[in-house]
């Protein structure tokens, strides 16, 4: 091991407390606590600063696609910054990396997916996303067509706008959220939201929900219907097979535009290059983010149809970021996707990977605390449950539970995620057999610490 000059972690973890503000965090409570400081990681591992190795069974925050560790991108970078490090594309210029991107991009996406915005992050690109539908339609002549469907629990990022688009009642909740002209329907969640309807039934009326909130707003209104193929931060939520063949029928028959939020399944998470080619639906945006450059440089965008984008480029569109087509970022992002390609990555998750996670995490299903355990491509989650055969939730509150069962997996190095009392997994794309295997057997030890203490605390109990 290389031996590396880190101050020793105390002082570390002070410094981050006293300073650091952290995204999504109490952050007075985690100061008392410490931040766990990664210094390194190789493959799928990571090694904090005491020296501790972990599993990272989520790539990150799901983007570490092509795994850690890999010199081209470093390479591609340090190249692009002594070439180009920075200039911008608003006013007639371009440069190499935006444009071989671009032209990347509109080969691996689907259909008539040609033409690519680019942004900083997933979030800036859902902005993006907003005003170009909105300005599509007003330069159809229907500017009435404003208002946008989105779901319950979905994730689109956490500016103003990507947080409206999402559904996430915590983040409703703080700062004014959503902002005018969104609106949300309920999410294909068959487990905690079924109740006895079959799945494909449930799928179905979930998808029908959309059609009854566009004839309730009148479709002369509706600009346009945005959702994650598989809800990633929602939970790692698998819609019934019935849901994306009745939205795609509804979209058709209204003529409003499908923006799929593809952040999370693009760059082969599902098994294929993109979550819509998964589910074979057509839409004409689709967001990108995270698995775009592996997460090794901040990099977004939209991928836009010809129809949409030729209508757009009718008119100046006064949108754009300093940071869009960041060539450095736009360099990696391009060495990232000649990895994905031409190692097989994705053809061998879709053949081996994914097989071989369905069969290892499916055997969680036994444990006497899940629920069901579920996946899709390289994204798999458990419900936790007091009662199996009701899928009943527990009596503490939401969530409680799930924390418990993170903080076992972390102590077993295990980066398992939970979102309320669902734990969450989406490793990266390259994680040997053996891997997924070692990291079921924590998966597992961290189920049984979880259900001792559940019994230890009174905790093992259904909500009444
Ligand atoms: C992470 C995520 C975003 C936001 O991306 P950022 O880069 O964090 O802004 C948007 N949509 C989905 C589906 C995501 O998972």
């Amino acid at each position: 091991m290389t031996l590396r000059n880190t101050p020793p972690t105390a002082e570390l973890q002070a410094l981050d407390a006293a300073h650091h503000m952290h995204p999504f965090t109490a952050n007075t409570a985690l100061g008392k606590k410490g931040a766990r400081i990664i210094t390194h990681a190789e493959g799928v591992r990571l090694t904090d600063s005491d020296g501790a190795e972990l599993i990272d069974g989520m790539a990150g925050l799901w983007c570490v696609n092509i795994g850690y560790g890999r010199h081209e991108l470093a390479e591609a970078a340090a190249r692009q910054m002594r070439e180009l490090p920075y200039y911008n594309t608003f006013f007639q210029t371009t440069h190499v990396p935006a444009l071989q991107l671009a032209a990347k991009l509109a080969e691996l996406a689907p259909g008539d997916l040609n033409h690519v915005f680019f942004a900083g992050s997933g979030s800036e690109a859902n902005d993006t996303n907003i005003r170009m539908v909105r300005q599509y339609w007003a330069l159809k002549g229907q500017p009435e067509r404003r208002t946008i469907i989105a779901r319950h629990n979905g994730y689109h990022g956490s500016t103003m706008g990507g947080g409206s688009l999402g559904g996430m009642a915590g983040m409703h909740a703080q700062g004014g959220l959503p902002i005018p002209g969104i609106v949300h329907i309920d999410q294909p969640y068959w487990y905690g939201e079924g109740g006895d309807m079959t799945p494909a039934d449930f799928g179905l009326a979930r998808a029908r929900q959309l059609e009854e909130k566009i004839i309730e707003l009148g479709a002369e209104n509706v600009a346009a219907f945005i959702a994650e193929p598989v809800q990633g931060a929602g939970g790692v939520i698998i819609p019934p097979e019935t849901y994306w063949p009745e939205i795609q029928r509804i979209v058709d028959k209204y003529g409003i535009l499908l923006i799929a939020d593809e952040v999370i399944t693009g760059f082969g998470r599902t098994g294929y290059w993109f979550g819509s080619q998964s589910y074979g639906i057509r839409p004409h945006i689709m967001t990108i983010a995270k698995g775009l450059s592996s997460g090794y440089q901040p990099i977004g965008g939209s991928i836009i149809c010809d129809e949409v984008a030729q209508t757009i480029g009718q008119d100046e569109f006064n949108h754009g970021y300093t940071y869009s087509g960041h060539p450095v970022a736009a360099a990696v992002a391009l060495e990232n996707l000649r990895i994905l390609q031409e190692e097989d990555i994705i053809d061998r998750v879709r053949t081996h990977t994914a097989p071989h996670l369905a069969q290892a995490w499916g055997s969680l299903a036994d444990h006497p605390l899940v629920g069901e355990a579920v996946s899709r491509g390289m994204m798999a989650s458990l419900a936790l449950t007091p009662d199996k055969a009701s899928r009943a939730r527990f009596a503490a509150d939401a969530g409680t539970v799930g924390y418990i069962c993170r903080e076992y997996s972390f102590g077993n190095n295990l980066v398992m995620r939970h979102v309320g009392d669902r734990m969450i997994i989406a490793p990266p794309l390259v994680i040997s057999a053996a891997d997924i295997d070692e990291l079921v057997i924590r998966a597992r030890k961290t189920l049984d610490q979880t259900l001792d203490h559940l019994h230890r605390e009174g905790l093992f109990q259904a909500a009444a």
